[in-house]
């Protein structure tokens, strides 16, 4: 077998939509060439809806094999070899494109709290399976709130429609953009249970530092899609951590992503749960909308945040009462997945000083 054998890629077919991918696959698929504009548009052409992934998790694997190997469906787009989506997968995998999820499955966590005190654990899948990504596997170590895969015939399950494709808080546009749109709701904060290993390493880091984080979780220099509309730049954080520094402050970031500001401290740590056992010792985190402003809310955590969301996605979706969230945007943030002008606009209209003043408001 090759590594693009159809159903250990777990792709089927939605009756003339397009495939399913399950769990870290679907993130690789997102993130690769089968996924833009063109493709949809080829898909059109052919008499096949367009792509809209929200579709998908309505049709099972195996209920549909329209496209009975990948070959098929490479066949029927005329784009993509085997060799090409081989080459994104490994190159997904690399960049980190499997791991752009740990912001999700802490929603997830807060999702679950207090599971384990009413006598039940939650299962986040489709009613029939429980559906880990990898993310989900590092975020609920320890967690007595949820089900693991495996765990599907216990009888204390509530079930939480909650996985990679099927999120609460947006769902995929249908139409020619490339879009998120979003709900609102009120985000609970999640729950990491650390290891004492964890704890350790966060130990030897000290306390009472600044955490200015320029990169999102998984800042790849590949087609990180929606990513770049959350950065705000590295000139500006520059700016914000050189004038913490002056005036006193350890300021770190974390030794993950392309974007370093000069003259700072990196803690390189071996996990995203270790960065988040240190961030629980931070007096603060500066950065972007992202797993870590999703680790500063969650227990025990507990790190005040200011958080630079732009004009991609609102407070009201993502964001938490107790950080200071700085969102330039209208309604409940664009969610273009493209690089977005208007997010660019939004992001410039944050200055240096105000992040500093919110800073120092959440020091005193
Ligand atoms: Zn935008």
């Amino acid at each position: 077998m090759t590594v693009l054998d159809v159903h250990r890629l777990g792709i089927a077919c939605a009756a003339c939509c397009f495939v399913q991918l399950h769990n870290h696959k679907w993130n690789a698929f997102k993130s690769s060439r089968l996924f833009d504009r063109g493709t949809q548009e080829r898909l059109r052409t052919r008499g096949h809806h367009p792509l809209s992934p929200g579709e998908f998790t309505a049709v099972r694997p195996g209920e549909c094999h329209r496209f009975r190997s990948l070959s098929e469906l490479v066949e029927a787009i005329e784009i993509y070899s085997p060799a090409e989506l081989a080459e994104d997968i490994v190159s997904a995998r690399k960049s980190g494109g499997f791991s752009m999820e740990y912001g999700d499955e802490i929603m997830g966590s807060g999702l679950a709290r207090g599971a384990h005190a009413r006598g039940v654990k939650i299962a986040f899948g489709d009613g029939r399976k429980i559906i880990w990504n990898e993310c989900a596997h590092l975020i609920f170590r320890g967690n007595p709130n949820v089900a693991a895969p495996g765990q599907e015939r216990a009888d204390n399950l509530e079930w939480i429609e909650h996985y990679s494709g099927a999120r609460r808080y947006y769902r995929f546009g249908s139409g020619e953009r490339r879009q998120m749109i979003f709900a609102s709701g009120t985000q609970r904060p999640g729950e990491l249970f650390f290891d004492p290993s964890e704890l350790e390493f966060a130990e030897r880091v000290g306390d009472d530092f600044i955490v200015v984080e320029p990169n999102t979780v998984n800042d790849a220099p590949n087609k990180q899609w929606g990513r770049q509309n959350k950065r705000w730049g590295l000139d500006r954080y520059r700016g914000v951590a050189h004038l913490l520094r002056d005036r006193g402050f350890r300021v770190v970031q974390f030794d993950a992503g392309a974007q370093a500001i000069d003259g700072i401290e990196r803690i390189a740590t071996p996990s995203f749960r270790t960065a988040c056992a240190v961030l629980a010792r931070a007096a603060l985190y500066v950065g972007p909308e992202g797993g870590l402003h999703h680790a500063c809310a969650a227990s025990p955590v507990n790190t005040p945040a200011v958080v630079i969301f732009g004009g991609f996605v609102s407070p009201a979706v993502t964001g938490y009462a107790q950080h200071v969230n700085l969102f330039t945007g209208e309604g409940l943030g664009c969610g273009n997945l493209d690089p977005c002008e208007h997010c660019r606009v939004c992001m410039s209209k944050i200055s240096v000083e105000q992040v500093i003043d919110a800073a120092m408001s959440l020091l005193k």
